[in-house]
């Protein structure tokens, strides 16, 4: 379809409590320059049931405009409701660019609309920029096991559409925002819903990581040999209050559960602090870890590449290294 204006729209998916996303507000911060240069009006759109605290938290970030959808049938995420809701909106006002959180419901939507409108998908960037000239997004993801980072266009369909990892983007300053709130009243009747959630299985209390929040993260490797080698890697976290990361080899070993993988195909983290531990530092790692503030690599390969990426390097074995470097942020925090 025809792009009816220069529009940038942002997705804000929300939590079942109507509050958005980080993904989302994190969105907003590129977009807010994206949608500057095209020229066009940074707009969020929010879809859900009683989502009142996801528009508020739009316009505090920098949103324009805010399009609510509101619903008994959204108060669940389902892609038939989701996709109508999306494609109607689209259909009436023609934005140019939509970004989407790569989560696992952005994941399910933004193919289905992209599909419906018959445009193009850019899935999992980690790079955004915008031509001026054409409005064409150049939408960076990791290609051929991340060996390489492809920039795709879409230059000849609108709207252009791309879901964007969680933890690309830092979320901007809050500020004392006014966004014109428009809410429109689409609907779905719940017989046409063609997919039923019978049971939500909530992640054990234990196994629950905030990895993309996180402000440090220690993350194990191979290197730690085994599920019982996380032990000192889980006791330096908790003694800096930091999260628990691992590399893609460590989870298929089944040593840790994937919500703790960093990578290509775990998540994007920004920390300010990021430990690697027996970790060497393939490209897929360093792709999902390397836009961390300050990076220190402990391993006892001197020539591992992970050296190359990390600001301090710790040449040794984990097993010594990490007890001490514990005691020693105990004592400086008592
Ligand atoms: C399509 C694709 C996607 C991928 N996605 C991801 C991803 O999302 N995340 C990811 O991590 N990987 C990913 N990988 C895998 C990646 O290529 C590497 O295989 C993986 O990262 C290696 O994990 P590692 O560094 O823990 O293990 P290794 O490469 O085996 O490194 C272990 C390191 O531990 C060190 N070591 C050993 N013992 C000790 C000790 N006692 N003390 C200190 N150091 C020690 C060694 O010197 C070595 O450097 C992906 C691969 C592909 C093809």
């Amino acid at each position: 379809m025809e792009a009816k204006t220069k529009d940038l729209w942002v997705y804000m998916e929300t939590e079942e409590n109507g509050t958005a996303k980080n993904v989302g507000i994190e969105l907003l911060t590129p977009a807010k320059d994206m949608a500057a240069k095209q020229g066009g009006t940074l707009t969020a759109v929010v879809i859900g049931s009683h989502v009142d605290a996801a528009v508020k938290t739009a316009e505090a970030y920098g949103a324009e405009r805010v399009i609510v959808v509101e619903g008994d049938e959204y108060a669940q995420y389902s892609t038939d409701a989701y996709c109508h809701a999306m494609c109607t909106l689209i259909e009436k006002y023609g934005p140019s660019s939509l970004l989407i959180g790569a989560t696992n419901d952005g994941r399910d939507l933004a193919p289905r609309i992209a599909c419906r409108l018959k445009t193009g998908l850019t899935a999992d960037c980690t790079a955004l920029d915008i031509d001026e000239e054409s409005g064409n997004v150049a939408w960076t993801r990791p290609a051929f096991g991340g060996n390489l980072m492809a920039t795709i266009l879409c230059p000849d369909h609108r709207p252009q559409i791309g879901t964007i990892r969680p933890g690309v983007f830092k979320k901007g300053d809050p500020a004392d925002g006014r966004a014109k709130v428009i809410r429109e009243e689409i609907h779905m009747d719940k017989k046409d819903i063609r997919t039923r959630i019978v049971e939500l299985i909530r992640e054990m209390e234990s196994d629950k990581v905030d990895l993309e929040g996180a402000e440090i993260i220690v993350s194990g490797g191979r290197g730690v040999g085994g599920p019982n080698g996380f032990g000192p890697v889980k006791e330096l976290a908790k003694a800096l209050g930091a999260s628990v990361g691992a590399s893609r080899a460590a989870v298929d070993a089944g040593w840790i559960s994937h919500s703790h993988q960093v990578g290509q195909t775990g998540k994007t983290v920004a920390p300010r602090l990021y430990i690697a531990c027996g970790i060497s530092g393939a490209i897929q790692h360093l792709a999902g870890m390397s836009g961390s503030g300050v990076i220190v690599a402990i391993n006892k390969d001197p020539d591992a590449p992970i050296f190359g990426a990390a600001d301090y390097g710790v040449v040794g074995d984990l097993f010594e290294v990490l007890p001490v470097l514990t005691q020693e942020v105990m004592k400086a925090r008592s």
